[in-house]
């Protein structure tokens, strides 16, 4: 197929990201439905033309559990990139919209992102990079399936120049410093199952904002360097820096009102820094007692602090939680219809 983009009409905006947008289109001579991300670069044409190359990967990737690539062009000064639209979006937006998924369904995406994770990893060797619940797309057909792996290395090496390359989704020894692996891939899944299975993303349990606030005054709130951050002791050991929706707004303002950056999601880097300090320093967050045992013992593995003691997605596969979703009669397709 090729593409070009006269033959893409825009039907409508689906999302923005770290780095880029994604619409809605239809390829006018085929009729089909696509959604088209633009990703805004600055970089040489060489360095494009080296994206573009790392991309047709992409056209590679044949799984049920992937997102199938249509194609990729330049559109200057952007770099555009074709792919299956799924209509029911992604899982953020899903839980946004009804609350907490059903555990039935949290266990089919468990195992349809180890199933892509499995495949992207050996037949292509790729680690995915970004897990999290808008990075996992459903459709109406009941598939549930993986968008924006980490195919192009010259791609990341561009968006990381443009965009701050943190994730509130990152295992503790990628903020340590460690390289990507595909056991970092599995801290993020673990983070994403907890965010699904209670509507809430799991680092947000501060009932008390001004504690925040006590703690950013006695920091100053002009300092964002994490080395700061060694010094202090926060006022409560268990703490963590809220950025859930009930206490965003009061905290934005109070943040705007000093003068405050904000990245894309609206939290300001201070607090960033502070989430990453947490992950790295307290223990793993839990799925909870209203779980079963299997459940628990899965998000668990997920979530071990020690890459060593991760398991890798095969082995995770072989949990007994992953027997239940490959035994599932939960029917996905009409679930589906009910939102
Ligand atoms: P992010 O993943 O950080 O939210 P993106 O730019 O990757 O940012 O995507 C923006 C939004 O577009 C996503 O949240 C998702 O809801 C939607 N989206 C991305 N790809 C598709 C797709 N293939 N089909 C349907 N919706 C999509
Ligand atoms: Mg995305």
């Amino acid at each position: 197929l090729d593409l070009k983009n006269d033959d893409l009409r825009k039907l409508a905006d689906l999302g923005q990201g770290n780095g880029g947008s994604v619409v809605k289109v239809e390829h006018v001579p085929t009729g089909t439905l696509m959604a088209k991300k633009i990703v805004m670069i600055d970089a040489k044409s060489s360095v494009r033309k080296q994206i573009l190359r790392e991309l047709q990967i992409m056209h590679e990737c044949h799984s049920e559990y992937i997102i199938s690539c249509f194609g990729s062009f330049l559109a200057e000064p952007n770099i555009c990139i074709c792919m299956e639209f799924m209509d029911k979006g992604s899982f953020d937006s899903i839980y946004k919209k009804i609350g907490a998924i059903d555990i039935n369904v949290v266990c089919l995406v468990a195992h349809s992102v180890l199933e892509g994770l499995t495949y992207l990893y050996d037949v292509h060797r790729i680690i995915h990079r970004d897990i999290k619940p808008s990075n996992i797309l459903l459709n109406s057909e009941g598939e549930i399936k993986l968008c924006d792996f980490g195919v192009s290395g010259e791609l990341i090496n561009s968006i990381a120049k443009t965009f701050v390359g943190t994730s509130i989704y990152m295992s503790p020894e990628r903020i340590q410093g460690a390289e990507y692996s595909v056991k970092s891939d599995i801290w993020s899944l673990g983070i994403t199952l907890i965010e699904l299975a209670t509507g809430q993303f799991p680092f947000c349990d501060v009932e008390d904002d001004d504690n925040l606030s006590d703690l950013e005054e006695e920091r100053g709130s002009d300092s964002d360097d994490p080395s700061d951050l060694k010094n202090k002791t926060p006022t409560h050991r268990d703490s963590t820096f809220a950025f859930n929706k009930r206490n965003k707004n009061k905290r934005l303002s109070k943040r705007a009102s000093k003068g405050m950056a904000f990245d894309a999601d609206g939290m300001s880097s201070m607090s960033i820094i502070e989430l990453m300090h947490q992950i790295v320093r307290e223990p793993a967050p839990r799925l909870g007692p209203q779980f079963s045992e299997e459940e628990e013992e899965f998000v668990d593995a997920c979530l071990m602090k020690d890459p060593d003691e991760r398991h890798s997605p095969k082995t995770l596969l072989e949990y007994r939680w992953m027997d239940d979703a490959r035994d599932s009669t939960f029917d996905l397709r009409r679930w589906t219809t009910t939102f």
